[in-house]
């Protein structure tokens, strides 16, 4: 067949259990797949106070946690709940607790606006919101819009951003929660439910349109995180270098709010064994303190992380030979990087790992044995998934033809929330549509090309869509399109092709300064709503007319391929 596989998809993956939550297989069971943990060595570690904190404090704080959720707001099968906030050492008891409950979490990125986490809310009916203290302010304000009263909002607080305001707080919840008996019963699942309860409402826009909730089952995030236990054998004797081994320090500074860190970071790697330093903010020189006080091996990041470790003058100041595993994903990375990293980072295996909300993260990763990833190479397809590449005509390409990745296997989400069509579009009998145009060569996945319409900002999704319609709000503009233009430190930024208004058009027309002035002002009007990867940094560009199919269709590529041009002659 035409279907692409694991190149040791003959090791069977380990079985996937189908009754479980989230934190009853991550936190209650065993599992073949799962190394021994390394003895005495901490889950997490938080990174400014160098305070560990051990399996048995997370599970206790998790119980804790649900205990009070239960008791203070009763917190209920599939309720939802609304985690905004940086990585913190309490987010996956968060995740958890909710979980217990049957409930349903909703990760929000802390730096939102209040109308872009207005949006989240609302799509997802949240029914209580945990918010880091730093903002309070902005969750304040997007609940009011919901209609979600203030006693539903929840602070975590830290040495770092204290808090001793009037809402309650996260550790005094837990307090309160040990201090009780247990309220709640926890939710279990029957055979097969896990395939379909779901355990994260994530955003992605997909191949078109506005932010949307991805519906993740259970079932899906625990099959990825197996999947890569199988990819990497880290219980197979028969690997002898592993690319991780319990008692090893990943660095986890990659958001939690976004699928990759989430899954990869957060869950793969404690699964793993490793302890994880946990990073609030991502400040690149305490970035690089952290690998050395730490002893950190093994960095996830994305690529303009990698840019900075390349070019940055202060890396020659610390000792990083004891990293042994670097992966970047969420966005291209370029050959030239690639190469250029191995020499920052000697000791270690470098290379990427591909995947998307949609597929509940990895679709293909770096090699499972103690091998380099190959350059160019998104990965190699993960054991258990399947992919297939397809024409434009829907016939299905050959090995080594280019066309657009078409995967399935068991991590896949289940659809958007309430949008029918959106998910009839991405999920088709079965498979997702990335939206991601590559070659595959010996299960290895080169990402050529994006199909879809999303912009990628330092790994972060731009709906062009989103941008529009907030353009539209502006006086004068009649017309718009929104299309990513590359940067060497972002990966792409946005570029807004503006049709004015017949007023506006004079004015620009007839005084070149009003030009100027006109597109200082759309910029600030985006930067004013929306958070800072999403400003117009690729500028704003004045035409007549906004290229359309016959139906009305925006032609992008034929945008997208002007502002390259124009680019590239500059
Ligand atoms: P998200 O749902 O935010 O993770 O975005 C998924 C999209 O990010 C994919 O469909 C790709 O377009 C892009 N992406 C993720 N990883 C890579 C990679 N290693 N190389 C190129 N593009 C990537």
């Amino acid at each position: 067949t035409m279907d692409f596989r694991a190149a040791q998809d003959s090791t069977p993956l380990q079985f996937i259990p189908d009754d479980l939550s989230l934190p009853q297989f991550f936190l209650d069971s065993k599992h073949p797949a799962r190394p021994a943990p390394a003895p005495g060595a901490p889950w997490l570690i938080e990174d400014h106070t160098a305070r560990p904190i051990s399996f048995d404090e997370l599970r206790l704080r998790t119980s804790s946690l649900a205990n009070a959720l239960s008791l203070k707001w009763n917190i209920v099968e599939n309720d939802v709940v609304c985690v905004f906030s940086p990585n913190h050492v309490d987010y996956p008891v968060s995740i958890w607790a909710i979980h217990r409950l049957g409930a349903i979490v909703t990760p929000a990125n802390p730096g939102y606006s209040a109308d872009e986490l207005l949006h989240q809310l609302h799509t997802t009916k949240t029914a209580l919101l945990l918010v880091y203290a730093d903002f309070l302010p902005t969750a304040l304000a997007a609940a009011k819009l919901a209609g979600l009263a203030e006693d539903r909002i929840v602070v975590i607080a830290s040495v770092t951003s204290p808090f001793n305001g009037k809402h309650e707080t996260l550790s005094k919840l837990v307090a309160f929660g040990s201090s009780k008996e247990q309220n709640f019963v926890e939710r279990k699942l029957r055979p097969g439910e896990a395939k379909t309860k779901v355990a994260f409402y994530s955003f992605s826009s997909g191949t078109t349109g506005k932010p949307k909730a991805v519906i993740i089952p259970h079932y899906s995030f625990t099959a990825n995180i197996l999947q890569m236990a199988a990819h990497y054998g880290i219980t197979d004797p028969s690997v002898k270098k592993k690319h991780m081994n319990p008692g090893e320090v990943a660095v986890a500074i990659l958001p939690f709010f976004h699928i990759y860190g989430l899954v990869v970071v957060l869950h793969y790697m404690l699964f793993a064994g490793l302890s994880l330093v946990v990073v609030p903010k991502f400040d690149f020189t305490k970035f690089l303190e952290s690998i050395v006080r730490h002893r950190i091996t093994h960095l996830c990041l994305v690529p303009p992380q990698i840019v900075l470790l390349c070019k940055h003058p202060a890396v020659k100041n610390y000792d990083l030979t004891h990293v042994k595993l670097c992966i970047s994903g969420a966005a291209p990375l370029s050959g030239e990087l690639m190469n250029n990293i191995r020499k920052v980072i000697p000791n270690a295996a470098i290379g990427q790992g591909y995947g998307m909300t949609e597929t509940c993260t990895t679709v293909a990763i770096l090699g499972g044995r103690q091998k380099m990833g190959v350059v160019g190479s998104a990965g190699q397809i993960l054991p258990g998934t399947i992919a297939r590449v397809i024409r434009p005509d829907g016939s299905l390409c050959k090995e080594g033809e280019q066309g657009e990745l078409l995967v399935t296997g068991p991590s896949m989400a289940l659809g958007y929330l309430n949008n029918e069509a959106a998910t009839k579009e991405s999920f088709v009998d079965g498979w997702v549509r990335t939206g991601d145009e590559v070659i595959i060569k010996n299960s290895e996945v080169f990402v050529v090309d994006r199909l879809k319409e999303i912009i990628k900002v330092k790994g972060f999704q731009v709906a062009p869509a989103e941008l529009e319609g907030h353009l539209l709000l502006h006086p004068a503009v009649a017309d718009v399109c929104v299309v990513g233009i590359q940067d060497e430190y972002s990966g792409e930024v946005p570029l807004a092709f503006i049709v004015l208004r017949g007023d506006a058009q004079k004015r620009v027309s007839t005084n070149p300064r009003e030009g100027e002035k006109l597109k200082a002002d759309l910029k600030k009007h985006v930067a004013d709503a929306k958070i800072a990867y999403k400003r117009l940094a690729g500028g704003v560009v004045f035409i007549d007319a906004i290229p359309k199919n016959p139906s009305g269709k925006i032609l992008r590529r034929v945008l997208r391929d002007k502002a390259r041009q124009t680019q590239a002659s500059q």
